[in-house]
């Protein structure tokens, strides 16, 4: 297929805010390409070249495009450059100016898709001196090859995000739209997915084969999305919902899955990115365990020796950098402490009960390891029992814990309630933190006109429309450094209209492209007329707010990124159990 071709499609979703109508398109879309186009197409989707775990980003920097764009049309950079700063838009850019190009081409529109990502993919692999000029000349060939409307798609995607507003629900959607007629086979493809986080080797099985996909097995070395934990206020509620249950301790470390086979190691992050490299101490340690096969799951965290403590997530998270691995690892030795197991030998224990993957887990780990420990766990009889345990947890300085279903198979990519986690914070019961994306901020008034920063407008991930929906203004709790660091940021990533997968009723200074997530405390959840969380699905018609808001810190984009923030379904439930828990006081 041709780019100018897909260029028509991708216009039509960025023309319509109906998700179904972006369903169909996409589908309709799938039903033109060939089984060898699929897998490509679906990674320009994701704004990707390839599936994160492989560690192949594209990510042009504007500078680049922008040459690549003069050199293409035979206009002089600095009009280029003008024109994007007037526009705040790459693609529109590329397009205006491809669109009046002095030099004709007679191989105007003959950019097929897979020769666009094939020279893409190059383009990522050119390093070393002179690089930067040959990468603008293959950018700029491409460029030359396509359509205006193909260039505006090629140059947003060559920057890293397409602004369509299409997230994985929609494209799983219209995988299952593609197969079936319907959604009726979304559960199993997204269940695929959740095994092997390759969207693109997953619609090319929809395309090719799709009876493997009903019987999608997990894969060494494909990392798999990890289980969430839902979140409950107190140990009475969880004895509640589970009953007798498994109570494991939750470290405030980073998480990892450990992959490995005979003498191969490969660690993934929370997010999917392959993390080896970072790890050598890991990796020597995980080679010590007694089986050959395995994939954990566990959270890692660094040990002061001196202080007796854990070091905490962001200290941490100091460890994820690429200098002076060996000297870190020495200094700050990583402990893993594994709390689940997903395959061993051969054997796979994805969809066995949790009591059985903990006893498969003692087995491969024993209490004395070093480096690779287990997490210390309890069974809990009774309400009484899971905050005893909490307590416990809370005098060693744990975060908190996160109660487990003994009867639940391990459940990917999900937040279900096989886990529940109860922290600290939520002891003091008014005191609650949300992760919420970023989806505008204000310039600033007063005294801090000086940062151009006042604030923020952020807003949860509601999944079920592949929307972000607006929840709250964050303006206190920011640090003078970190209101200049935030301007710097956001301006990066400013664009000048409302995005495609943003409902708000509120109009910022500035709307970004949802991307960053920020942690915020607030004192409780309200019904709020101007917020859209939870809107449509409210009888009162009202959204959901946050109350009080203070920011707190902004997550590393390795850890979470917009999609990865709390999600409306969160929410709702938190505001429920909030009225009820109230109920329950006034009528003690
Ligand atoms: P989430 O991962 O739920 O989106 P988060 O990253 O903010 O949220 P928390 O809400 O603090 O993390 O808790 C969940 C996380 O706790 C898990 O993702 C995992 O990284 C970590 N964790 C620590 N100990 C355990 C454990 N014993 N079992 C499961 N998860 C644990």
């Amino acid at each position: 297929m041709l780019m100018s071709e897909i260029a028509e499609y991708l216009e039509r979703i960025e023309n319509t805010r109906s998700k179904l109508e972006m369903t169909d398109i996409l589908s309709e879309l799938f039903k033109k390409c060939k089984s060898n186009e699929i897998a490509k197409l679906v990674y320009i989707l994701q704004g990707r070249i390839k599936p994160p775990f492989t560690g192949i980003y594209l990510g042009i920097g504007e500078k680049y495009i922008i040459d690549a764009i003069a050199l293409a049309s035979g206009y002089p950079k600095k009009q280029v450059g003008q024109y994007y700063k007037k526009s705040g838009d790459i693609g529109k850019t590329a397009e205006h100016f491809i669109a009046s190009k002095k030099q004709s081409s007679l191989s105007y529109e003959k950019l097929s898709l897979i020769h666009a990502h094939e020279s893409l993919l190059k383009i990522t692999e050119i390093s070393g001196a002179g690089s930067q000029k040959i990468k603008i000349k293959k950018l700029a060939e491409l460029f030359m090859k396509t359509s205006p409307l193909g260039a505006r798609y090629l140059a947003r995607f060559a920057n890293g995000k397409l602004r369509l507003g299409v997230g994985d629900p929609t494209i799983l959607d219209a995988l299952s739209v593609y197969l079936a007629g319907s959604k009726s086979k979304r559960k199993s493809i997204e269940r695929a997915y959740n095994l092997c986080s390759d969207l693109g080797y997953v619609a090319e099985l929809v395309v090719k084969d799709p009876s493997k996909i009903d019987k999608f097995k997990l894969r060494i070395f494909s990392p798999i999305r990890p289980a969430l934990a839902e979140r409950l206020p107190n140990a009475n509620a969880i004895f509640a919902k589970l009953g007798p249950c498994y109570v494991d301790s939750k470290y405030d470390g980073m998480r990892m899955m450990i992959h490995r086979k005979g003498d191969r190691v490969e660690i993934y992050s929370r997010r999917l990115d392959r993390i080896t490299d970072m790890f050598p101490d890991v990796v020597r340690n995980a080679l010590k365990l007694k089986a050959k096969e395995f994939i954990i799951d566990g959270e890692a965290l660094a040990y002061n020796e001196k202080e007796h403590r854990y070091f905490s997530f962001q200290e941490t998270m100091q460890r994820k950098r690429k200098y002076g691995i060996k000297e870190e690892a020495e200094k700050l030795p990583l402990n893993v402490f594994a709390f689940d197991l997903l395959y061993k030998n051969g054997r796979d224990y994805i969809d066995k009960p949790f009591r059985v993957r903990r006893k498969e887990l003692e087995r491969l780990i024993d209490k004395n390891n070093e480096g690779i420990k287990i997490s210390a766990i309890t069974f809990a009889n009774s309400a009484k029992e899971i905050q005893d345990y909490f307590d416990e947890c809370i005098s060693q300085h744990l975060e908190g814990i996160i109660a487990k279903d003994p009867n639940a198979p391990y459940v990917t990519g999900a937040r279900k309630f096989s886990w529940i986690k109860l922290k600290k914070s939520y002891a003091g019961e008014m005191q609650d933190t949300f992760d919420v994306a970023i989806l505008g901020y204000y310039r600033g008034k007063g005294s801090r006109a000086r940062f151009d920063f006042g604030g923020v407008l952020c807003g949860v991930y509601n999944p079920k429309r592949d929307m972000f929906e607006t929840i709250t203004k964050v303006g206190s709790g920011f640090t003078e450094e970190q209101m200049r660091e935030f301007s710097k940021m956001l301006s990066k990533i400013r664009v000048k209209e409302k995005p495609n997968n943003v409902d708000s009723n509120m109009t910022p200074d500035y709307w970004v492209e949802p991307k960053y997530v920020i942690t915020v405390a607030a004192d409780n959840i309200t019904l709020s007329p101007n917020h859209t969380c939870g809107i449509k699905e409210n009888k009162q018609g009202k959204g959901y707010a946050l109350r009080f808001p203070r920011m707190i810190m902004l997550r590393p984009l390795k850890d979470k990124d917009a999609y990865d923030s709390t999600t409306t379904k969160e929410i709702v439930e938190m505001y429920n159990l909030s009225r009820s828990q109230a109920k329950d006081i006034k009528s003690k």
